[in-house]
């Protein structure tokens, strides 16, 4: 049967000649080893030692950047945002010793070009590379490439990149046209690895390349890699980038697709039927949910009602009410008779959403446990199976003794945790329905791809009877400023957080830390009562001082992030936050998040002395939004999605393409061919049984663990 055929079979209205995925079987790529007539033994141990055996995982080691040396940046009078590309001569290099001891390696680079007089130097530094001492030395010409900042007076490029500029004589691949740059292998040196990848491409069969789908039928794989290494233009590199970013893509979202066939294949719990509770529980809140809100519920409850486990995200800002959707889901199991569970991150999460659940659900009946490690000691309270509702931290992925029915389970800020941990929870109950949530918002793409086997609903509107917020920046304010603007408000009532990055002062880091200034401002603010919170208090003592600010006894709470997530408490209308550029950007928005919540118009100060321009750009971008998915596409701009998303579990920060993670129109066709090809074979036993590898171990795993 052709693949034609098969299309018609499947999808009767569409009619397509050619499948985009026409298999084309290969045989496996050859041996490095068997054909290694241009490279050294040395050279294929390294290779070896990095995980390529064949001539393919060496032509998919692909360049990472490309360099066009046709031309390059002129030398910089001042701090650059991004890395330049330089070429110069190094006109000093030596070994810098501190107190005796190797330093570092630095080379003073000058504009070759430049003339002598206002030709700008950069100095070039490596530490920790002492070999180098035998590599450069002053003369050679150079072209470096890094991100230029000012220390001391001084333009810096702290570990460029670099390579010594030969005269080859004749055409070169290395200099005058766009040359490749590769991550480091280590053993071989950049001009080694262009020229082996150079050799190659003209010396190796193309049908040993071939990969087992084919992406883009269009023009061949192979054509598609000579481009990408040796591109003429960078355009046209990155055309061919595209495609092998959408093979890589297309790999990810048939993971996805499995993944979420495989959940819909289990038969879920019929949850939600009966709806007094949640009734009763609308008619006892102050306000009215916001659209979003019903919506998100709504979509929740269909999900409930279908026979399908749920699996579903609930996206949305710090604030924006995302505690109420989950109750509202966990009302509608307990009437239908099960047992729900909400596990937090964090001792301080936990009890938030405890006293909170407790507080509008008591007056309806319901019963309701806390499980966190350091409080099953003391509340007494019976979980053996009897409470309806069970929160707590991690204490309850072994709390199996108090699920007697686990129904459905809500995990809050679903990141923190690992997907064995998930796993894990879920395995206390049988199929129970799933809510995932989260306070960071990932740009839509990300979403796709991280969570795309989950249906998402998005809380994009604040509760109404919110003051506005201010987000300001200030460089060198003077304290008694702060403390004049502080006691300004905290005499009308209000209350405040001062945040800092450090619990206690440090040697290395030159910043004020919470503990010290805590001293500070507890006297400044006289009479008003200031308390200290930090990751190193005890847990007990945490709790007094978070309940004597959220009865106001405490004015001021000076505090490192530990307040990050969680804390609520409508009355704090300011937060002035120290040396704000030791915060990541999602972290800074997190903490804003704290203010905002009540009717009072707010005010985020963010105090910062660094004046380098991501510093810069960073707080600003707080400053000229308030909207999280926007404040997370600059992350995601600035930092790469690696560094965005931090845990391996999401499985990104081995991603090639990354950059293309904002590629919408990619990432949707990727996502469309995992969709047709699970729709043509569902579990990949048949027409497309050679894709079967490209499920991941943890894939499969998981589908066991269910
Ligand atoms: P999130 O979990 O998304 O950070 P919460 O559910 O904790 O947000 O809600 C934040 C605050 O807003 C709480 O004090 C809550 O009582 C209040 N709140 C939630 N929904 C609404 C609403 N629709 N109208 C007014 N206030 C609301
Ligand atoms: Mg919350």
């Amino acid at each position: 049967m052709s693949i034609s055929d098969l299309q018609n079979r499947h999808f009767p209205l569409t009619v397509v000649r050619h499948h985009p995925l026409d298999i084309t079987l290969q045989l496996p790529a050859s041996n490095l080893l068997d054909q290694s007539s241009f490279l050294t033994a040395k050279e294929i141990v390294a290779f070896t030692a990095n995980g390529m055996k064949t001539y393919a995982d060496l032509l998919e080691h692909f360049p990472k950047r490309h360099e066009d040396r046709r031309r390059f940046d002129a030398f910089p009078a001042s701090p650059t945002l991004h890395a330049v590309c330089l070429r110069g001569m190094v006109l000093d290099a030596r070994t810098m010793r501190f107190s005796g001891s190797y330093a570092c390696y630095e080379a003073l680079v000058i504009d070759g070009q430049g003339g002598v007089f206002g030709s700008n130097k950069i100095t070039c530094r490596w530490f920790n590379m002492p070999f180098l001492s035998k590599m450069l030395a002053a003369g050679h010409e150079v072209i470096v490439y890094g991100k230029v900042k000012d220390i001391k007076g001084k333009l810096v490029i702290d570990h460029p990149e670099f390579e010594i500029i030969r005269d080859d004589g004749g055409e070169s691949i290395h200099v005058d046209r766009i040359v490749p740059i590769y991550k480091n292998i280590t053993g071989i040196a950049q001009r080694r690895l262009r020229e082996i990848m150079h050799l190659l491409l003209q010396r190796v069969n193309p049908s040993t390349i071939t990969q087992v789908y084919d992406v883009a039928p269009q023009r061949t794989r192979f054509d598609d890699l000579k481009v990408v290494h040796f591109p003429e233009s960078m355009e046209q590199a990155q055309v061919a980038r595209r495609r092998f970013a959408l093979e890589e893509f297309f790999a990810i979202q048939l993971n996805v697709v499995w993944r979420r066939a495989r959940h819909h294949d289990h038969a879920g719990r019929v949850l939600g039927k009966k709806t007094t509770l949640l009734k009763a529980f609308y008619q006892s809140l102050p306000f009215d949910l916001t659209n979003a809100q019903k919506r998100s519920i709504k979509e929740i409850i269909a999900d409930m009602r279908s026979p399908r486990p749920m699996n579903r995200l609930l996206q949305g800002d710090v604030g924006s009410g995302k505690t109420f959707v989950a109750m509202a889901a966990m009302l509608l199991a307990v009437d239908s008779g099960c047992q729900a569970a909400l596990m937090a991150p964090t001792q301080i999460l936990a009890e938030q959403h405890y006293l909170t659940c407790k507080k509008w659900f008591e007056p309806l009946g319901v019963r309701i446990a806390l499980r966190t490690g350091n409080r099953e000691d003391y509340t007494h309270e019976a979980i053996d199976g009897d409470a309806q509702i069970i929160i707590g931290t991690h204490a309850l992925l072994f709390a199996g003794d108090a699920f007697a029915d686990l129904g459905f389970v809500v995990i809050d800020e679903q990141h923190k945790f690992g997907v064995s941990q998930r796993a894990r929870l879920i395995s206390h109950g049988t199929m129970p329905d799933v809510l995932v949530m989260t306070a960071t918002p990932i740009p839509r793409t990300l979403t796709m791809t991280i969570y795309g086997d989950l249906d998402v609903s998005v809380l994009d509107e604040r509760p109404a009877n919110r003051g506005k917020i201010v987000t300001a920046m200030r460089t060198n304010p003077k304290v008694s400023d702060i403390t004049s603007f502080l006691k300004d408000h905290l005499d009308e009532g209000r209350q405040a957080y001062l945040v800092y990055p450090l619990v206690e002062d440090s040697e290395t880091v030159k910043a004020e830390s919470a503990t010290v200034a805590w001293e500070k401002w507890s006297k400044r603010l006289k009479p008003h009562r200031t308390g200290l919170l930090h990751g190193k208090i005890v847990a007990e003592e945490k709790e007094q001082v978070m309940q004597a600010f959220r009865d106001g006894e405490i004015q001021v709470l000076v505090a490192t992030s530990v307040i990050e997530v969680g804390v609520d408490v409508p009355n704090a209308n300011i937060m002035i936050i120290h040396h704000a550029e030791r915060f990541g950007l999602a972290q800074l928005h997190q903490l804003r998040g704290r203010i905002g919540r009540g009717e009072h118009k707010s005010y985020c100060i963010l105090l910062t002395d660094s004046k380098t321009p991501e510093a810069l750009e960073k707080l600003q971008a707080l400053v000229d939004s308030s909207d999280g998915f926007h404040i997370a596409e600059v992350d995601l701009r600035m930092r790469g999605p690696g560094e965005v998303l931090g845990t391996a579990q999401s499985g990104l920060t081995t991603i090639k393409f990354a950059d293309f993670l904002a590629d919408t129109t990619l990432l949707r066709e990727a996502r469309q061919l995992a969709d047709q090809v699970i729709a043509i074979d569902a579990d990949l036993s048949n027409h497309y049984q050679c894709l079967r590898p490209l499920i991941h171990i943890e894939t499969l795993d998981l589908e066991h663990r269910a």
